[in-house]
């Protein structure tokens, strides 16, 4: 992977603790994850996870109560932010109002004592990496909320990190605007290279963004793993519910619970009869979301009675209607199965 910079660094953290008040919560609860040098590591999960903390304490700006944060494969604990070689971009990302973007963007270089010259040469090579080239002479209120975020992502990039931290640095941008800055920001880290941690709670953006993705719920690391592994096969059932929108849909069994997608749910007739597993479902209300139809209803004849949601693709073209039950199924290699007690895995 070209990178510009020269430099990754994988980032660790080994049963990293993190408690505030005095023990009263504990923010991270033990967790140990690795990021590969030049890896894009999302993590995700709800509000009050505990997502923020774990990025602050590795890069410095929380101490953990217990375990260790490595960078480049030396443990940093007590080391000041400034020597742990990261960058930190937040959803906040505060750009001086009175400074030019050239300005803003080598503020770091200009407090670390870099000539003015060099400092000059290196605002503009990150300014043309992140497509800002052509605004350096402007003020932060001239420009759009997408080029904002890109000066304060190359305000980042001058000091050349060997990690960045970047917390839901999109969450600002409206959701058109979004999809495009989260292309970009993958396209950059390609081509910059530089190992990213990132936070946000917006599973798109995870798994889109992420070469893998660690899946955080009060505290405790739920799953690492691909997005097509955490998607296709989720740990738990917090998983397969918070991961894929609608989420999985989760029937009581026998003290399991069986669960499938909604786009594996589909009419009979549509689904191979060598490995058909058979669902009646009672339609009651039907949506249509970008060109796929989503049916709700009672599922019956795979488990307990249980409320559903199957996705069908334009591809199907089965006439259905609110009020009727149809014979629909799921490819049986498409069932997941989980402990109804602990919500783990159970095969
Ligand atoms: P969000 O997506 O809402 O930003 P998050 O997953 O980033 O949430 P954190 O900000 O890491 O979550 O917070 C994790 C837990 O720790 C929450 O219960 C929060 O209330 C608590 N917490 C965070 N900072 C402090 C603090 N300084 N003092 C006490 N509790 C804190």
């Amino acid at each position: 992977m070209a990178n510009p910079t020269g430099k990754a660094a994988a980032v660790e953290v080994r049963n990293l603790v993190k408690e505030y008040d005095g023990g009263r919560v504990r923010a991270v609860d033990g967790v140990s994850l690795r990021s590969e040098e030049g890896e894009y590591l999302v993590l995700l999960g709800p509000s009050g996870c505990g997502k923020t903390t774990l990025l602050r304490t590795i890069a410095g700006l929380e101490q953990p109560t217990g375990g260790e944060v490595l960078i480049g494969g030396n443990v940093v604990n007590g080391l000041p932010p400034r020597a742990r070689k990261i960058a930190m971009v937040f959803q906040s990302y505060a750009l001086y109002p009175h400074k030019t973007v050239e300005a803003n963007i080598v503020f770091p270089l200009k407090a670390e004592g870099m000539k003015r010259a060099r400092r000059a040469e290196r605002a503009r090579w990150a300014a043309e990496l992140l497509g800002i080239g052509g605004l350096l002479d402007r003020k932060p209120r001239q420009l759009s909320g997408g080029e904002r975020q890109r000066v304060a992502l190359a305000r980042a990039l001058v000091r050349q990190p060997l990690v960045f931290l970047l917390d839901e640095p999109l969450s600002n941008l409206d959701a058109k605007l979004r999809a495009t800055a989260r292309d970009e920001l993958k396209r950059f880290q390609q081509e910059v290279g530089t190992t990213t941690v990132y936070v946000t709670h917006d599973q798109t953006e995870a798994m889109g963004l992420g070469d893998r993705i660690a899946v955080l719920d009060k505290g405790r690391l739920r799953q690492v793993g691909r997005p097509m592994d955490v998607y296709d096969d989720p740990a738990d059932t917090f998983v397969a519910t918070f991961i894929g929108s609608p989420p999985m849909n989760l029937v009581p069994r026998d003290g399991r619970l069986v669960g499938f997608r909604p786009e594996h749910l589909l009419p009979a007739e549509v689904v191979p009869a060598a490995d058909r597993v058979g669902v009646r479902l009672a339609v009651d209300r039907l949506e249509y979301l970008s060109g796929d139809r989503h049916v709700y209803g009672t599922a019956s004849g795979i488990g307990e009675p249980t409320r559903v949601i199957a996705r069908l693709p334009a591809t199907v073209l089965t006439p259905i209607e609110a009020g009727r039950t149809y014979g629909f199924a799921v490819r049986g290699e498409k069932l997941r199965f989980f402990d109804a007690a602990s919500g783990e895995r159970a095969e």
